[in-house]
């Protein structure tokens, strides 16, 4: 409670005390009406001085319009309604705050929930530290109950994990050796030895406290068109109050006109919503950037989604590995490949390190590593340059590919995506891979049309005969592969160009740009690339495409209770301006009247929690 809001209490309190024992008759009427006169008073004079020193600043607010309302009540002897008048002010400053509060304190709750301590095995002795100070690669002890607190990989233990707080999930995941586990979920029964792969802010809880924070920030266009109506509503109602006091030479009507037109509600409409949805999508594994991007992802009618790791579930199969020349095994070749992919963080890549791995091969680590994206990798061995990736990429490099193994190849493996290992300026030889769409994947699609949807795009740098397949399977609009990052964002801009609200899913490096450049960004998951996370206004967390019908769901609704709370609002307030000029309602009706108004539109908001 802030000073001002106490001092108001304490005045209400003498107010009331004053209006009780006068009608009651209990106290000498000397007495009833200091108490009345002097609660009246106080509450002039702290509104009042808001009021000023908001005139001064060329601000004209809501108490102004109180201070005026109180001034009309003590001059026709209505202490009651002063004392009230000044209630509903404190009535809806709180109201506010309440919902302020809320959305602070779900930040505070996180923050306050982060795991405070890590127990790190060094020189194969426990040692309790500060989450922050575990350096990645040491092996962190979790034991049962505690919360995760780094990012990893389990390197020995079994585990049954809550992951609700990243995930929506209540139902705990049973995880193992080489699964990977979550800062800030909590283990339900067993112990971990995990391997830590990222730390204090690069971790998942990192992040999302980050994103959590960033979302309080931005207003909405329909808040900041909210807040702008509000500015200009409060000296249109002085213009009215004061006219109708001139035409009816009725204080009493001029009050109950200001009390009923402070735009309380109005200004409440926006936020109280957004917070509660924000909330709510977070609870679900959806964490929303900011307002704005909730409004923008209610107008979607066009939706982009890169392939690999969005619509397919990227855990890629290494389905052949090919050698054209004698002089290298299948095996050097999943070898070098493994080495100039061990920097990557491409799908591909993790594919065929693992593979690598699995068959006991030594990956040393590279030179001169260089990504390509959307084309492959490149590293220095041997005195040579090692690329890796499509045909596209040799062909920057000016390597052969129409020689007569390798166009077999490539022919005989079209419903593969075939990735190219070349040395010495020669295709030494080539991995296929394959990748199957996410399961539910075509019903995902169906109910994201039936969110009002009307148009699918794939857009993705795999080859057409893949990309076709996989477009048909899911029932997809239209296709576009081979692309470079690059053309992903023309491709959006040209949507967006031809009027339409693009949305555009994705998960790597490559796709940021165009995840920057659609209307609204959403990515996949937040083990997914950090620019790709960063650029985004919204992130699936759990790496669940099912969220993302979810998503729009909210961002209609969100939009549509903000809709009904603003024309409630201006309803319940120009009705009110009616009867009050009338005569018709006093400034003590008027202001129970005006915040019910403010009461309902919050209640209709929180209606917004119930979303599933
Ligand atoms: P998508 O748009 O489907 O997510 P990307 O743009 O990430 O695909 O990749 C496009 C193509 O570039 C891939 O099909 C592959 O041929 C090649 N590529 C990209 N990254 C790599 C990599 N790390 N190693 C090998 N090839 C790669
Ligand atoms: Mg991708």
């Amino acid at each position: 409670m802030t000073p001002k809001q106490l001092i108001l209490l304490l005045f209400t309190i003498i107010g009331l005390t004053g209006w009780l024992t006068t009608t009651l008759n209990l106290l000498p009427s000397t007495i009833t009406f200091t108490l009345q006169i002097t609660s009246a008073t106080i509450a002039l004079l702290t509104i009042g001085y808001g009021a000023i020193k908001n005139l001064t600043e060329r601000i004209f607010s809501m108490d102004l319009l109180a201070t005026i309302a109180i001034i009309a009540s003590i001059i026709s002897q209505e202490y009651l309604s002063a004392t009230i008048v000044a209630l509903m002010l404190i009535g809806g400053e709180m109201l506010e705050n309440y919902a302020q509060q809320k959305s602070t304190n779900a930040i505070q709750k996180l923050v306050e929930e982060q795991p405070q301590t890590a127990i790190v095995i060094r020189e194969g002795k426990e040692l309790q530290i500060n989450p922050k100070e575990v350096q990645i690669g040491e092996t962190v002890l979790v034991k049962p109950g505690a919360k995760i607190p780094i990012d990893g990989i389990i390197q020995k233990g079994h585990a049954y994990i809550n992951q609700a707080l990243i995930t929506g999930e209540s139902v705990p995941a049973e995880k193992s050796e080489g699964n990977t586990v979550y800062s800030g979920t909590t283990i339900q029964q067993g112990a971990l030895y995990i391997t830590a792969t990222a730390i204090g802010e690069k971790s998942t809880y990192g992040k999302i406290i980050t994103l959590v924070k960033d979302a309080k920030e931005k207003k909405a266009p329909i808040e900041r068109t909210a807040d702008k109506y509000a500015k200009y509503f409060t000296p249109a109602i002085l213009v009215i109050g004061l006219t109708v006091f001139a035409l009816t030479q009725d204080i009493m009507r001029m009050a109950a006109v200001f009390v009923i037109a402070c735009p309380c509600a109005l200004i409440l409409s926006t936020p109280a919503a957004i917070v509660a949805s924000i909330g709510n999508a977070a609870k679900q594994g959806i964490l929303v950037r900011n307002g704005e991007t909730l409004e923008k992802t209610s107008k979607v009618n066009t939706l982009v989604l890169d392939k690999t790791g969005t619509i397919t579930k990227g855990k890629l199969e290494i389905t052949d590995i090919q050698s054209f020349t004698p002089k290298y095994s299948s095996d050097q070749i999943l070898q070098y490949a493994a080495e100039s992919e061990k920097c990557s963080e491409h799908p591909f890549a993790k594919a065929i390190t693992e593979n690598a791995t699995k068959k006991g091969l030594n990956i040393s680590h590279p030179n001169n590593f260089e990504h390509h994206p959307g084309l492959g990798v490149s590293i220095n061995k041997d005195e040579t340059t090692i690329i890796v990736g499509n045909t596209r990429l040799m062909q920057k490099y000016a390597i052969d590919i129409l020689t007569c193994p390798v166009q077999n190849y490539i022919t005989q493996q079209a419903k593969c995506t075939v990735i190219l290992v070349a040395k010495q300026q020669t295709v030494i030889g080539a991995i296929s891979l394959s990748d199957q769409p996410r399961e539910n994947a075509k019903n995902i699609i169906a109910q994201i049309r039936a969110n009002g949807v009307k148009q699918i795009i794939m857009l993705t740098g795999d080859n057409k005969t893949v990309s076709d397949n996989i477009a048909t399977t899911c029932e997809i609009d239209e296709v576009l592969s081979e692309l470079l990052p690059a053309d992903k964002v023309n491709k959006i801009s040209n949507l967006k160009n031809q009027g339409l609200t693009v949305a555009m899913v994705g998960d790597g490096v490559n796709d940021a740009p165009a995840l920057a450049h659609a209307d609204v960004g959403i990515a996949m998951g937040l083990s997914g690339t950090d620019i790709a996370i960063e650029t985004a206004g919204a992130v699936l967390v759990a790496d669940d495409l099912t969220k993302l019908p979810q998503l729009l769901k909210i961002g209609k609704a969100t939009m549509s209770i903000i809709k009904q709370n603003i024309a409630f609002a201006i309803a319940v307030n120009i009705i009110g301006i009616a009867l009050s000029s009338q005569g018709l309602i006093t400034p003590l009706m008027a202001s129970i009247i005006h915040e019910s108004n403010a009461l309902i539109v919050m209640i209709n908001s929180l209606r917004l929690l119930k979303i599933k």
